[in-house]
């Protein structure tokens, strides 16, 4: 690392100058970059009282010399850049030089470093900005900085700091943060004692996101690479049996700076199209790797986020980069403009596609120049062999090795046989298709009451069923007669409020559904806003789909599988059930090749 400089004025005032020291989590942060840009390969947060009381950082990173030390502390005082061109290429984390001034103005602040080749460690402490005592001391290589009596001489900011639990939680979750920004550097959390997380440093982005969200979870993420021309896109992505509610779990690094994006995270929903249930989000951890010319880290307080010069080219890496993750993965969405009306609910989905396909995976060299991250779909903390997902045939080996579903390949496919009686084998190209004919089935029964065909056939009640009802269900009964009659119930009115019911869905017969009907029409009733009718429709509708649906265990004609899986392949999302289930498992014959040893 270069020595330390005092920018000049000219350089200092083009930088983004902002308040570093917002609550304890800010200057975790801070001072853990600091400990990275020093090349640290091991990093100990220890706080207490969530950082309130005490906050220290130990790294085994460069040190410093006793005169660089000196000039650390001074304001606009870096190493990392000295001119203002520098700004246009910047790898490290850390380049206004403010960092450890705003600290030492508002706390007590320790440092204590030691270069390996020194002999000694030096040491220094600052308070309100002066430096109040200086020395040698005897340390172990690396840097240890600790900030005590946090905002002493600003009572009214000590005022605003929440309680312990909930700064815990902010240093915690950027410690995290980091973290998966730098699986090759082994970091540890340490509160009042006890250890609240911790990485290995092995350099596998999976584990990282095991010690965060447990490692059930984790056998739920899907590797995410791909690359466009110089761009890196690499991480994982959760499939869409993972979700939450909100977008807060979608985290993006560019050049491994964790940063802010509406822009990627509707990317990311834009890949996932209708493969996501209703009013949910997919996770992800997505690494961006670009030229540092091209992107701007220089536009925010607190760099959380940045400015790309081509955002366009970057919101369709990304959504191309998931979308060939969901398709190794046998999960496809296709045209948003031929989604099942059913299902879309926000405009979300509103941008043109690109065609699919034109992604290439990275060439092996770009692998290479993802430098230190590894996105390895069985690394050790996954258990291979129930990956969860059922998509994989839990093969271990690269993701290239993977049997996967080309998104252009599966448009026709000629079915060869049945297995178990479940399941139906077919061939597409050079893919081998397992599909799971009671998922099919359903899907392409769904795809046929969207499109308002009439595909559930009836079975006319031998004695008619009398239902008396409340105005608001007979008035849904009437509204929805068409609906309810495509889906196999015929009514006939019968007086203000009463009806006849003379058939049900063939599906039903035999089942106890007077109820079933009852509560199908309460519901139907209690929905009064449009969209909320829409969505009680289409899960009448899914219900209805689930019952007439061929059952697995059923053997089939081969006219009746291949009808089944054209059908199937004519439907918007053929690889995937509306709860994100797989309904194709694929086996490519070029993945064959290789286990085959060709
Ligand atoms: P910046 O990170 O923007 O350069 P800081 O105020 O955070 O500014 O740090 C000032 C300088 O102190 C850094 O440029 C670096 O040279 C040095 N420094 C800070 N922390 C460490 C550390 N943990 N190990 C080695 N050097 C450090
Ligand atoms: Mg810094």
């Amino acid at each position: 690392m270069s020595r330390i400089q005092i920018l000049d004025e000219n350089v200092a005032n083009r930088i983004a100058a902002g308040e570093v020291v917002e609550r304890p989590a800010s200057i975790v942060k801070e001072l853990v970059e600091n400990s990275l840009d020093a090349g640290a390969k091991r990093v100990e947060v220890q706080l207490a009282a969530g950082g309130k009381d005490l906050i220290r950082v130990i790294d085994d990173g460069s040190g410093m010399s006793a005169e660089d030390l000196r000039l650390a502390v001074q304001r606009f005082a870096t190493s990392k850049i000295q001119a203002a061109e520098d700004l246009d290429t910047i790898l490290t984390m850390g380049f206004r030089g403010e960092a450890l001034p705003s600290i030492g103005a508002v706390a007590q602040l320790q440092i204590t470093t030691r270069q390996a080749d020194d002999a000694e460690a030096n040491s220094i402490m600052l308070r309100g900005g002066s430096i109040i005592e200086e020395g040698i001391v005897a340390a172990p290589g690396g840097t240890s900085v600790e900030v005590t009596k946090l905002f002493y001489n600003t009572p009214a900011r000590a005022k605003f700091l929440a309680t312990t639990a909930t700064e815990r939680g902010h240093c915690i979750e950027w410690t995290q943060r980091l973290a998966l920004a730098r699986p090759d550097v082994a970091f540890k959390v340490i509160h009042d004692g006890k250890v609240l997380f911790s990485t290995a440093g092995r350099g596998e982005l999976r584990e990282v996101i095991a010690a965060i969200y447990g490692s059930n979870d984790a056998r739920l993420f899907l590797p995410v690479e791909a690359r466009d021309g110089d761009l890196v896109i690499q991480g994982y992505v959760s499939s869409p049996r993972l979700t939450r509610a909100t977008r807060r779990t979608q985290l993006f690094f560019v050049n491994e700076r964790f940063i802010r994006s509406s822009s990627l995270s509707h990317a990311v929903m834009a890949a996932f199209g209708m493969l996501l249930p209703s009013g949910r989000q997919p996770l992800c951890v997505l690494h961006i790797l670009m030229r540092p010319e091209i992107v701007d880290p220089n536009v925010h307080p607190t760099k959380i986020e940045v400015r790309f010069s081509s955002p366009g080219q970057v919101h369709m890496a990304v959504q191309m980069a998931i979308e060939k993750a969901l398709a190794d993965a046998g999960l496809r969405s296709l045209e948003s403009s031929s989604r099942m009306s059913m299902q879309r609910r926000d405009g979300d989905f509103a941008r043109p596609r690109p065609a699919a396909g034109r992604w290439e995976g990275p060439a092996p060299d770009a692998t290479q120049k993802a430098k230190r991250l590894r996105v390895n779909p069985f690394a050790e903390s996954v258990d291979e062999h129930e990956d969860g997902l059922g998509v994989f045939a839990g093969q271990p080996g690269t993701t290239s090795t993977q049997p996967r579903l080309d998104v252009n390949a599966a448009e026709d496919a000629e079915a060869l046989g049945q297995l178990a009686n479940t399941y139906i084998i077919a061939k597409s190209g050079r893919d081998l298709l397992l599909v799971n004919q009671h998922r099919a089935s359903e899907r392409v029964l769904l795809q046929q009451l969207s499109n308002n065909e009439s595909v559930i056939t009836r079975q006319l009640l031998a004695v008619p069923l009398n239902l008396e009802l409340t105005p608001s269900e007979a008035a849904a009964v009437e509204n929805d007669t068409d609906e309810l009659f495509r889906l196999g119930f015929e009514f006939e009115k019968f007086g203000p409020s009463a009806y006849i019911l003379r058939s049900i869905p063939t599906a039903l017969v035999g089942d106890k559904y007077e109820q079933a009907v009852l509560e199908m029409i309460r519901e139907l009733a209690e929905w009064e806003s449009a969209p909320s009718r829409t969505r009680a429709r289409a899960k009448l509708a899914a219900t209805i789909a689930c019952h007439a649906a061929i059952k697995a265990n059923t053997p089939l004609l081969a006219g009746e599988m291949q009808q089944l899986i054209d059908d199937l392949l004519a439907t918007d999302t053929p690889a995937v059930c509306p709860h994100g289930d797989p309904i194709i498992v694929s086996i490519n014959a070029d993945w064959l090749d290789r286990k085959f040893g060709r």
